[in-house]
């Protein structure tokens, strides 16, 4: 496979320079499956939603986000594919696994008796597309959080990284940063062949801890300032990191000549069963939580902080073309 230079959206192949202003984080909805089987919810109310939400971010100039909801997160890409066409907003869909700790049983079952099952699993929805949908991930993920390199969780990793190398699909990843995950990540990455330049390591900009940043850097990956909007840390309550000093993170990186590797999003979505709407608008630190608020808070912030267009315009623009204009597979 020779350099790739286009992209897989929910709605079909576009070329990576129609990706345009991309937040590199984000969920539509976040869901458990199950618990929406036992307890539906009104459908059209929340596409109706969704597109509302979307069609807004689009207008102040994002055109895709980069939808990281996977198995675990009640990944539905009929609904995703049907709420982009609705919203005019690109959406890059992902596959892998979502846990902290343990396999859902589908996958822990299927990869003992049957090793590589999983790898094998990702790589077919990347080359054939998920169920009959035809729509293909365009993405990886994998999780690690305060519980660690678990068992499972690595094994999680390890797949992602087998699947990268056989199909050329970038990675992105949940770690928890206090704990300092993502140089965890990298080292079993590292270990599987992976580039680390193909890969963005998730919630970087959690904790105001540039030595951690630095480190993560400096081994080549992408980080991710991607929950602004939260000024809780993700759902560590006690390690609160207020949305002011998120950005004074975004600004030193940039002084510091990172923009090259950085790129942004909030982590939001329009529902979620574990954080409600209507927890959502009690919940201290979340007011803020919505699609928009880089656009209308954040990156002016930066600006008036000192940082150029060209670096703004680096981490929106060119760092997501690059991610996915990725040189196939190895
Ligand atoms: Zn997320």
């Amino acid at each position: 496979m020779g350099d790739q230079h286009t992209v897989e959206t929910a709605t079909g192949t576009i070329s990576v320079d129609e990706l345009g202003a991309t937040s590199m984080h984000e969920h539509v909805f976040t869901l458990n499956a199950e618990l929406r089987i036992n307890y539906p919810w009104d459908e059209e109310e929340m596409v109706a939603s969704a597109v509302e939400q979307l069609a807004e971010f689009k207008e102040r100039g994002i055109s895709t986000i980069v939808d990281l909801t996977v198995y675990g997160l009640g990944r539905d890409l009929p609904r995703v594919a049907r709420i982009s066409r609705e919203s005019g907003m690109q959406i890059v869909v992902a596959t892998g696994v979502y846990t902290f700790r343990d396999l859902p049983t589908f996958f822990r079952l299927n990869e003992m008796s049957r090793p590589g099952f999983i790898a094998d699993f990702f790589v077919r929805e990347v080359e054939e597309g998920v169920g009959g949908t035809g729509i293909r991930p365009a993405i990886f993920k994998c999780a690690t959080d305060t519980y660690g390199i678990t068992e499972d969780v690595e094994t999680v990793i390890r797949s992602v990284a087998r699947a990268h190398r056989r199909t050329g699909v970038p990675i992105s990843t949940h770690a928890h940063a206090a704990s300092q995950q993502g140089l965890a990540q990298q080292r079993i990455l590292e270990e599987e062949g992976v580039d680390l330049s193909r890969v963005v390591i998730g919630h970087v900009g959690d904790i105001a801890d540039l030595e951690y940043a630095e480190q993560v850097l400096a081994r080549g990956s992408f980080i991710g300032l991607d929950r602004f909007g939260i000024s809780i840390n993700g759902m560590h309550a006690e390690e609160a990191t207020p949305t002011d000093e998120r950005i004074a993170i975004a600004v030193e990186l940039c002084r510091r000549g990172y923009a090259s590797q950085m790129v942004m999003g909030h982590d939001t979505n329009v529902e979620s069963d574990s954080i409600t709407r209507e927890q959502r608008a009690v919940m201290p630190g979340l007011k803020d939580w919505r699609f928009t608020y880089i656009t209308d808070e954040v990156v002016p912030a930066m600006r008036a902080q000192g940082v150029s267009q060209a670096d703004i315009d680096q981490i929106l623009i060119e760092n997501p073309r690059r991610i996915f204009a990725h040189g196939g597979a190895y």
